[in-house]
């Protein structure tokens, strides 16, 4: 049974962050100040995917405790499976894979994925369109290696391998959907810019077509994208208020929005709770 409305609108809704960036070193390496932890908690705010390299991450949950869940972006093109190892040993709760070099699918990272999945933790992709300010001129990059046809590769390859499509394969919305639905492995989450700039309509219908809620909403996660460690603060709020009005929208249920805020982490990741 869904709670009344203006209860929901009135509480904090408690979520886990699936994707969220640290703040840039300042130029000079100047102090930055303490991040508010507990007023995040306050606002929602249980715990926190923190994607970055492996020291800032391990840094991080040493600094935030249980706030900061560490997931370690690494060099698919250069690591071998030992760093997905050392990143495990040192805590990460998963890998994160960005900017390849060649298809997600291709055969050159299978002993990465193989690793991943006999240690029995996450694989989160950046999917689809990515800025061009990772580009280099030796590097371009392809947004059409990251498209979630091919995280569908390594889904059917490492059918045990958790993985957690970020971004919504962003343009490919349908092929995204598609994927998350047919792979049991598979889930996805609306960060980034863009997918919480389109339609409403066009996400009701995804996850309600026709009006009836769709199984596929059972493995959406909860994910911003936004810098979390910031002077600016940890601006979630309109991440928290999209994903309410697309539940309210379809009606969904109170345990099924409480899975995709933060039950389909908790499994994700291994937090308990
Ligand atoms: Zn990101």
């Amino acid at each position: 049974m869904s709670e009344p409305r203006n209860d929901q609108r009135s509480a904090a809704i408690p979520f886990i962050d699936c994707h969220v960036h640290a703040e840039q070193a300042a130029p000079g390496g100047a102090a930055r100040t303490e991040p508010p932890v507990p007023s995040y908690r306050a606002r929602g705010a249980e715990a926190v995917v923190l994607i970055e390299p492996l020291d800032q991450c391990v840094a991080a949950a040493r600094e935030h405790g249980p706030f900061v869940i560490p997931v370690a972006r690494i060099d698919m093109d250069r690591a071998r499976p030992r760093v997905i190892r050392e990143c495990l040993g040192k805590g990460c709760r998963g890998i994160k894979f960005i900017n390849p070099r060649a298809p997600y699918g291709d055969r050159r990272y299978w002993p990465l994925y193989e690793a991943l999945q006999e240690a029995g933790s996450t694989a989160v992709f950046h999917t689809g369109y990515l800025t061009s300010a990772f580009a280099t001129p030796r590097h371009p990059g392809s947004m059409e290696y990251m498209r979630a046809a091919q995280v569908d590769v390594v889904a059917r390859r490492f059918p045990r391998l958790s993985i957690l499509m970020a971004h919504f394969s962003n343009p490919w919305w349908e092929e995204g959907w598609k994927v998350m639905w047919s792979n049991p492995n598979v889930h996805a989450d609306l960060s980034g810019g863009t997918a919480i700039h389109r339609s409403l309509a066009m996400w009701a219908e995804t996850f309600a077509p026709n009006g009836g809620v769709h199984e596929s909403i059972e493995r959406l996660c909860f994910a911003t994208d936004v810098t979390v460690f910031d002077a600016e603060g940890y601006p979630f709020d309109e991440y928290v208020s999209f994903y309410t009005r697309l539940f309210d929208r379809i009606g969904l249920d109170q345990a099924a929005r409480d899975r995709v805020m933060r039950g389909n982490a908790r499994r994700l990741f291994g937090i308990p709770g």
